[in-house]
């Protein structure tokens, strides 16, 4: 079975809002294995929606459409649906009553056109919408030539589409496919996507299941090893030897396996497992640091303090950095990232102390320290372990390569102490 997303809405092809909803079920199915072919965005246009209808069962198995199930005039696509199986709409009770207790929870009047939500196209399954007024449905019917047609219809906004897809959907659609497509996410350091690639392209070459597919963001580059099978056991077995070949040929240091292919994962992981406690002095990142390790439950354990000490100012009196080394040699160098890094850990009187000091740009950059220079440095158990950057691109991402890779630095520093 394979299927077509079909998201309707003007403001979808105006530009004004992302297209969220294609790329989350576009994913679902992609675990469940089946196959997406088609993803069509059309505005609030009834003959425009009905050809897309058509269209999309001409090279569909199943049609997987959001938006429109509101309670006015240009919501239309259930009548759209029931049209191209050439059915009636019909009343569910159930689903009035639904509507109804929706508005008195909102204290709000009942308006007449809501009567609208409460009719689908006969036959359909209906899916109860707990986080909205409009319920879903499912129709699961035949073309002119007897072959199965689904078509799901789901309310446009993510948070209803969401659940009603984990819940409903998927669990219906199951039942078509007999495989599972289950992935892993080798994270990869201090080695670029293209050197990377060429490292394992005979690998990459020669497998089809599991595939081995690389991505690359600021600091890291990421493949992901996805199976087909018919189980997520199976799947695991499957990836297990391409894991352990991959990790063998960059090396244990430099490739790991995350859920997430989050490196703050993994380094958060590291810090509560030794129970290592820490603190952050950041300049150019300015809290990005912080935020990430923050964002791994439980860090409680053992994140400290981090402190922004964005001017010269802020790094002497909070973080005890010498005027002189400031003087001498500038805010961005390996000596203030030193005394950085050591003030946080002495002043939060934690086990690591780190830092990012750079020039983030787009201006302030110089011949002897262009935009994009960044210093990092880990103080762990009297020694210092200093990274120096040279990122490229916007501001936006010289500050997400940095905290990257002082994140990554301090696993590192960890593991090789
Ligand atoms: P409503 O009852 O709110 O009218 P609806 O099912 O008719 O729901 P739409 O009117 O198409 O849905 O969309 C409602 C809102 O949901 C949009 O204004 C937009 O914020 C969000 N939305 C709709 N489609 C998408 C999409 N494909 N991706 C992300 N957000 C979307
Ligand atoms: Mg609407």
């Amino acid at each position: 079975m394979n299927a077509e997303i079909l998201c309707v809405g003007t403001e979808l092809l105006h530009g004004d809002i992302v297209n969220t909803n294609a790329q989350y079920i576009s994913k679902k199915l992609a675990e469940i294995a089946i196959d997406v072919h088609y993803q069509t965005v059309v505005g609030d246009n009834p003959d425009r929606i009905k050809k897309c209808f058509g269209i999309g069962f001409s090279r569909a198995d199943i049609v997987i459409c959001t938006g429109g199930l509101g309670p006015t005039q240009d919501d239309i696509t259930k009548e759209a649906l029931a049209e191209y199986f050439n059915i009636e709409m019909v009343y569910d009770e159930n689903s009035f009553q639904h509507v109804k207790e929706m508005y008195s929870r909102f204290r709000k009047d009942f308006p007449k056109n809501n009567i609208r939500q409460a009719y689908f196209p006969e036959g359909s399954i209906i899916l109860d919408n707990p986080n909205g007024t409009a319920n879903a449905c499912i129709y699961n019917g035949e073309d002119s030539k007897g072959n199965i047609k689904i078509g799901i219809l789901l309310p446009g906004p993510p948070k209803e589409m969401g659940p009603l897809v984990d819940n409903e959907v998927v669990p219906y659609l199951k039942q078509f496919s007999d495989q599972v497509v289950y992935g892993e996410k080798l994270v990869v350091v201090n080695i670029g996507e293209s050197a990377a690639e060429e490292m394992i392209l005979d690998i990459i070459e020669k497998q089809t299941n599991p595939t081995i597919a690389p991505y690359a963001s600021a600091g890291k580059v990421i493949f992901r090893i996805t199976a087909k099978a018919e189980s997520k056991e199976k799947c695991i077995e499957m990836i297990q030897p391409v894991k352990e070949e991959l990790i063998n040929r960059f090396g244990k240091s430099n490739a790991y396996v995350t859920e997430t292919g989050k490196v703050e994962d993994k380094t958060a992981e590291l810090l509560m497992e030794k129970n290592i406690t820490i603190a952050v002095a950041e300049s150019c990142t300015g809290g990005l640091v912080a935020s990430r390790l923050i964002g791994y439950p439980g860090i409680s354990k053992v994140f400290r303090e981090g402190f922004i000490t964005y001017s010269n100012e802020a790094k002497m009196h909070t973080l005890q950095v010498n005027r002189e080394t400031l003087e001498k040699f500038g805010a961005v160098s390996e000596e203030t990232a030193k005394e950085m890094a050591y003030g946080a850990a002495k002043i939060a009187g934690t086990d690591i102390g780190v830092s990012t000091t750079g020039v983030a740009g787009p201006g302030g950059g110089t011949e002897e320290k262009p935009v994009g220079l960044v210093y990092v440095c880990v103080y762990y158990k009297d020694k210092f372990n200093v990274l120096k950057i040279q990122a490229t691109g916007s501001r936006e991402i010289v500050r997400e390569r940095a905290s990257t890779s002082v994140l990554d630095l301090i696993r590192s520093s960890i593991e090789n102490n």
